[in-house]
C-alpha cells in the first residue's frame, strides 16, 4: 500500500499541540515565516512518498548484505541516498555555519515522522548521522569540525555511534574498548563493537564512526570512558584499521545493516578525540539524545503507516453484516464496532505520541533559542523530562498500533503480501535500542522527576491542568473528557508523591507503569489541546480531532487508575516474586 504524507495534520500538531503558532507569534521561529514550515514539510512529505516508501518493501525482503568484506545496501539504497544528498536533507538542524539550514527541532521532528513513516530502515542511516553532527558542534575541537561536519551535513558522508559490546548493552560501564595516544595527538583505537547500525555499507565513501574507547589507566565505570572520531578512510586516503566482520540477521528493518565492527585488527585504527579525556560518555549522551527523539519518531511513523494501511484494507474488506448496513451482501469490515475500536486505538495512540514527540522537540528549540537565562533551563529541563516520555512511550505503542494493524487485516495481516507484519517487525526494535524502555524509564523516575526539586514535573502538572480546565470551559460535549482527563492528571500527581518517598527497589518496580501514566496524562491532555484548536477553527471540525480526543480521553486514559494501583501497590509483588517466578532466593 502507498504512503501518503500527511502534511496538513502534522503541521496542525506542530501548530497547536507543540507550540508552533506560539513560537512565531513570540519571534522565536524568524526562519520559520512566511508559510517556509509548510513549503519545507510538502517536500519532505513528497520525499517520503516518491523516493523513500517505494523501497520500504524491497529493503525488508532483500536486505543488505556483506560479501567478500563489503556491504551492500538493498536495492535502489544508493540511488535513494543520492536524491537525499541533493535535497540536502542531512541539513535541516544543522548550523548554518557548517552548511546547514540551521531550522528548528521542531520542523526536523516533523520530517523525520514522516521518513520513518516511509522507509525506516533507510532513515536510519541519517537519522545516527544528525546524532553524530550535534555531538561534534557541541563537543568537537575547531580542527575536527573543520575536517569532518561539513560532508556530513552535506550528507557525502554518513556516521555512526559506536557503543555497545558483547559484555556492555546497557551498561556501559562494563566497556572494554581500548584507546591509546600515538604520541602525535592521535590515538589507536583497539575493540570489538556489535549490533552498529550502518557500520558498513556502500551509499558513501567514507563513514565517520564515533567510536567509545577507555585510555590507559582511565578510571574504572562510566568516568573512564572517552570519545573519539574513526573514519573509515583516513584523510590521506588510506583505509583505516577498522572493519565490518559479520552482519545480524534480524526480526526487521533488514534494510539497515546491523554490524560486527572490528578495530585494531592491524596495530589500531586511527583516531581523534572528541571533548575531554573521560568525558565521553557526556559527548554521547548529546548524541544519544537527539537519537532518542529520533527513535521516538520512529514509533510515531510506523504508528502513522500502519493505521493508514489498516483503514485502507478495513475500507475494502467486506465480512458478516454491521447493524448500519443497508444493503445486500456484506458490510465493510470499518463498520463492525470492534474494528472501529481498533482503529480508533491506532490513530489516537498514535496522535498522543506524535504530540508528545514534538513538545519534546520544541522544548529543545526553546532550549536552543529563548534569551532569558532562566527560561531557557525550564525549557531544558522540560527537554530532559519529555525525552524518557518520548522514546518509550511512542515506541512502545508504535508495536502495539502495528500489532493491532495485523489483527486489523485477519489472516492477511499474519502472512507477509500486505506488509501488516512488516511494520510490526520493523517497530519492535525502537523499544529495545538508544536505551531499552525500561531504561528509559528508570531515567524518568529517578532522574528527571528530581529535576529543579520536581519544579519541572510540577510545571508539566500545572500545564495539563491549564488544557483541561479550558476544555472544562469549552461547552458540553468536552465535559467528559475534561473529567476523563483530570482523573488521569489527579492519579500522576499522587503518583509523583508516591514514588518521591519510594525506595529504590520499588520505585524500580513502578517506573514502566508510572511512564505509560504520565503518556496517558500528557498524551491525552495534547489531544484536548488540538480538539480545543480544532473546534475554534471551524466548529463543525471536519478532522474528527474533538471524536478522537474523546475517545482517548474516555477509552485510553481511564487506564491510569490500574497503573496508579500498579505503581502504589503493586510493587510488592514484582519484588516478591522469587518462588513464582521459581528462582533462588540468593541470586547467583
Ligand atoms: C538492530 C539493532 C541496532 C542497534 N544499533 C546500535 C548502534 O548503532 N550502536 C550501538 O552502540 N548499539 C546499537 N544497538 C545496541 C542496543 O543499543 C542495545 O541492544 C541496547 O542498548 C540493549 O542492550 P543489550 O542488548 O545488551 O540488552 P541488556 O542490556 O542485556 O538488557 C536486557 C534487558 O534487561 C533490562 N535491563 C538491563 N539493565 C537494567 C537495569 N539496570 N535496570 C532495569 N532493567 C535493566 C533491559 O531493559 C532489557 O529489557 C543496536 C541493537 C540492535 C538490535
Amino acid at each position: 500500500m502507498t504512503f501518503r504524507a500527511p502534511v496538513d495534520d502534522l503541521l496542525f500538531v506542530m501548530t497547536h499541540g507543540a507550540g508552533l503558532g506560539k513560537g512565531l507569534a513570540e519571534g522565536l521561529y524568524p526562519d520559520l515565516d512566511d508559510g517556509m514550515a509548510a513549503a519545507l514539510l510538502g517536500e519532505a512529505g513528497k520525499f517520503a512518498e516518491s523516493v523513500l516508501a517505494p523501497l520500504n518493501r524491497g529493503g525488508d525482503k532483500e536486505g543488505a548484505r556483506l560479501e567478500n568484506g563489503v556491504v551492500m545496501t538493498s536495492p535502489g539504497w544508493i540511488e535513494a541516498y543520492g536524491r537525499w544528498r541533493e535535497g540536502g536533507w542531512n541539513g535541516v538542524c544543522a548550523p548554518v555555519e557548517h552548511g546547514g539550514m540551521g531550522l528548528p527541532h521542531l520542523l526536523q521532528a516533523a520530517c523525520l515522522d514522516m521518513w520513518n513513516a516511509a522507509n525506516m530502515a533507510f532513515t536510519l542511516a541519517p537519522l545516527l548521522t544528525f546524532g553524530a553532527i550535534d555531538a561534534l558542534v557541541e563537543h568537537g575541537s575547531p580542527e575536527l569540525q573543520e575536517r569532518w561536519l561539513g560532508k556530513l551535513v552535506s550528507g557525502e558522508w554518513t556516521a555512526t555511534m559506536n557503543l555497545t559490546e558483547p559484555q556492555a548493552g546497557s551498561d556501559l560501564a562494563a566497556l572494554r574498548a581500548r584507546a591509546e595516544p600515538a604520541g602525535d595527538g592521535t590515538y589507536r583505537i583497539f575493540g570489538q563493537k556489535i549490533y552498529i547500525t550502518y557500520g558498513d555499507h556502500d551509499m558513501t565513501d567514507n563513514i565517520v564512526h564515533l567510536v567509545l574507547a577507555r585510555l590507559p589507566d582511565a578510571p574504572a565505570g562510566t568516568r573512564g570512558i572517552s570519545l573519539f572520531l574513526a573514519p573509515k578512510i583516513l584523510p590521506d586516503g588510506a583505509r583505516n584499521d577498522l572493519r565490518c566482520t559479520a552482519l545480524e540477521h534480524k526480526m526487521g528493518i533488514h534494510g539497515s545493516p546491523t554490524a560486527s565492527m572490528s578495530f585494531g585488527d592491524h596495530g589500531g585504527a586511527v583516531g581523534w578525540l572528541v571533548g575531554e579525556e573521560n568525558r565521553g560518555l557526556a559527548c554521547m549522551f548529546t548524541m544519544m539524545n537527539a537519537a532518542r527523539l529520533a527513535v521516538a519518531l520512529q514509533g510515531v511513523g510506523i504508528g502513522e503507516r500502519a493505521f493508514q494501511q489498516a483503514l485502507a484494507f478495513a475500507v475494502e474488506r467486506k465480512q458478516g453484516r454491521s447493524a448500519r448496513h443497508r444493503g445486500a451482501g456484506m458490510s465493510p469490515i470499518v463498520h463492525h464496532p470492534d474494528v472501529r475500536r481498533m482503529l480508533m486505538t491506532m490513530k489516537a495512540l498514535t496522535q498522543a505520541a506524535r504530540v508528545i514527540c514534538y513538545m519534546t522537540a520544541e522544548s529543545l528549540d526553546r532550549a536552543h533559542r529563548l534569551e532569558d537565562a532562566q527560561a531557557r533551563q525550564a525549557a531544558s529541563e522540560r527537554a530532559g523530562l519529555l525525552t524518557p516520555l518520548a522514546k518509550a512511550f511512542a515506541t512502545d505503542i508504535g508495536s502495539e498500533v502495528a500489532s493491532l494493524g495485523v489483527q486489523v487485516h485477519g489472516g492477511m495481516g499474519y502472512v507477509e503480501e500486505t506488509g501488516a507484519a512488516q511494520h510490526l517487525r520493523d517497530a519492535r526494535i525502537a523499544a529495545i535500542y538508544e536505551g531499552t524502555n525500561g531504561i528509559q524509564a528508570m531515567d524518568l523516575v529517578t532522574r528527571k522527576l528530581g529535576l529543579s526539586g520536581g519544579a519541572a514535573m510540577r510545571r508539566e502538572i500545572a500545564d495539563m491542568r491549564g488544557v483541561i480546565a479550558a476544555a472544562r470551559a469549552a461547552g458540553a460535549d468536552f465535559a467528559p473528557m475534561a473529567a476523563r482527563l483530570g482523573e488521569a492528571v489527579d492519579a500522576l500527581e499522587r503518583s509523583v508523591a508516591v514514588l518521591g518517598a519510594a525506595s529504590p527497589e520499588a520505585a524500580g518496580a513502578g517506573a514502566t507503569p508510572f511512564l505509560r501514566l504520565f503518556a496517558l496524562a500528557r498524551g491525552g491532555a495534547g489531544l484536548a489541546a488540538l480538539a480545543l484548536a480544532a473546534r475554534q477553527e471551524d466548529p463543525a471540525d471536519p478532522a474528527g480531532r474533538v471524536a478522537l480526543a474523546q475517545f482517548f480521553a474516555q477509552n485510553l486514559a481511564p487506564g491510569s487508575a490500574a497503573l496508579e494501583t500498579a505503581i502504589v501497590q503493586g510493587y510488592e509483588s514484582v519484588l516478591n516474586s522469587d518462588a513464582a517466578l521459581g528462582i533462588s532466593q540468593t541470586f547467583p
